[in-house]
């Protein structure tokens, strides 16, 4: 017996793909455009972009200042991006429409003029396992999807909108900018660092808010002269001896962690349900998180790297390549971390309470290296597994917060998961995960009165027994020098 044949048509696609497609270009701002063109930025929280203001104003270059993500962003963000982003991408995306249509509403522009006379300037990645690679495209998906066709960005850390001609260009990344942006960023911390504790410690907290406003337009006149390396420390040993003088209660406060996703943690504003300022308010004292300590992980990452490349280096040149690489992140850990011990010594901190200590990276590693591997790197590596196993290790807070936007990668796949055992290792700890959406205030700030209600308990438990802790242990920073070369070496041995 034969067996009958059968046969499948197959029906050629409708559309055929023939060319590779290479995402949006941006063009580039040109030195003729220069006047034209008005820059829009933000950058995480309010305070950061109201420094980095300084620098636009002294260069006659003119800005907007985007200033807070709000919770409408998110809206937005959603509308014209991509599916299953994460939060992040749509404050950031959706920040930059909503004040796009803003704009038209009130100059009456038409959507091209505003791209030919506006240009958005912000941070984003092209780097990394998680989705922050994919936000320049995103941004410019979401400009054009909302019909602002060919709009501008520029981006630190991407070549987007670079071409080879960059004398040309009206703005560039430079040495001067990446400085003065590494300056509003620690002042920033500073400040925030002074103001959870002031808000948790003053006596009147009208009078602590007052001082923080002060002390940031004091700030910004410094930053917009001229002779701003001078002047913002002579500014900074003011608002110290100001804040100084507030009166505030004498006792410790139990005592709260936050850490988390870059955005989640730091955005201090609707990104994060003002989570820092909702503990203070709660009759708690909250650790400052630091944008100048998570800038200090990204060096010690790529000095982790740099030292691997050296050592599996195939050619000289490769060697070169890496150890031009090493220079480069020891340089900028050491600028970064004197430009803080500067403005620390004159603020003084400590005269009002205010925690500003940066954390030793190499001790961390090898602290959760048996549980999270150093060098897995994405989001915050090994941060959080890290910072819960030396806190818990020492007693030192009474709640641990780890805070990630829904549907991050490498803090809820991978940081949660190992959190897990870490709380089996440590069970006392006060632990508790939120995952920030842009909406559902309610129920994750409920959550956190529950972990601040064990927090307090815990506290006065302590108290009572005699054990309550005065200063959270740090694992300082010795020398910027020692973590650079410390940083991957014994990864290998
Ligand atoms: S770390 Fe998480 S939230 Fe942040 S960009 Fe990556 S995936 Fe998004």
């Amino acid at each position: 017996m034969t067996e009958k044949k059968q046969t499948v048509e197959v029906k050629a696609p409708k559309i055929v793909q023939t060319e590779q497609w290479h995402g949006y270009a941006t063009k580039p701002w040109l030195k003729k455009d220069r006047k034209k063109v008005t820059v829009m930025f933000n950058f995480l929280e309010r305070r950061k972009s109201y420094y980095l203001a300084a620098y636009f104003h002294r260069k006659k270059i003119k800005f907007i200042d985007m200033g807070d993500h709000v919770k409408e962003d998110v809206t937005y963000g959603k509308l014209y991006g991509n599916r299953m982003e994460c939060n992040p991408m749509y404050f950031t995306s959706g920040s930059m429409i909503r004040n796009l249509l803003k704009i038209e509403k009130e100059t009456g522009l038409s959507k091209k003029e505003i791209c030919n006379r506006y240009i958005f300037l912000c941070g984003g990645g092209q780097c990394g396992p998680c989705r922050y690679g994919m936000y320049p495209q995103e941004y410019l998906k979401v400009a054009n999807e909302a019909g602002f066709k060919d709009f501008r960005v520029l981006i630190f850390s991407s070549d987007l909108g670079r071409t080879p001609d960059s004398k040309n260009h009206a703005f560039k990344f430079d040495l001067q900018f990446r400085i003065e942006m590494g300056i509003a960023l620690i002042l920033a911390d500073l400040m925030h660092a002074a103001e959870v504790a002031l808000r948790a410690y003053a006596l009147n907290k009208a009078e602590a808010e007052a001082a923080l406003d002060k002390a940031d337009r004091m700030i910004r006149k410094a930053f917009e002269s001229r002779l701003y390396w001078w002047k913002i420390p002579a500014a900074l040993k003011k608002i110290g001896q100001m804040f100084a003088a507030i009166p505030r209660r004498d006792e410790q406060l139990p005592l709260i962690y936050v850490t988390g996703e870059f955005f989640a943690n730091l955005a201090h504003n609707d990104g994060n349900y003002h989570l820092r300022r909702f503990i203070t308010d709660e009759g708690c004292e909250v650790i400052p998180g630091s944008f100048t300590q998570r800038t200090l992980y990204d060096n010690w990452r790529r000095t982790v790297e740099a030292n691997r490349g050296i050592r599996y280096a195939k050619d000289p040149e490769e060697i070169k390549f890496w150890k031009k690489s090493l220079k480069k992140q020891r340089t900028s850990t050491k600028v970064i971390t004197s430009i803080y011990n500067k403005y620390c010594d004159a603020l003084q901190p400590a005269s009002f309470r205010a925690r500003t200590e940066l954390l030793n990276l190499q001790e961390l590693a090898d602290l959760a290296r048996k549980h999270y591997h150093p060098e897995i790197f994405g989001g915050e590596g090994n941060l959080e597994i890290a910072e819960a196993i030396h806190l818990a290790q020492e007693d030192a807070v009474d709640g641990f917060i780890s805070s990630k936007p829904f549907g991050c990668m490498p803090s809820s796949g991978v940081s949660d998961g190992v959190q897990a055992k870490v709380l089996a290792m440590f069970p006392e700890l006060n632990f508790l995960s939120i995952e920030t959406s842009g909406d559902n205030d309610v129920s994750i700030l409920s959550r956190v009165s529950m972990l601040l209600l064990k927090a307090k308990q815990r506290h006065a438990q302590k108290k009572e027994s005699g054990s309550q802790h005065q200063e959270a242990p740090v694992l300082a920073v010795e020398s910027p020098e020692a973590v650079s070369d410390a940083a991957g070496k014994e990864q290998f041995a």
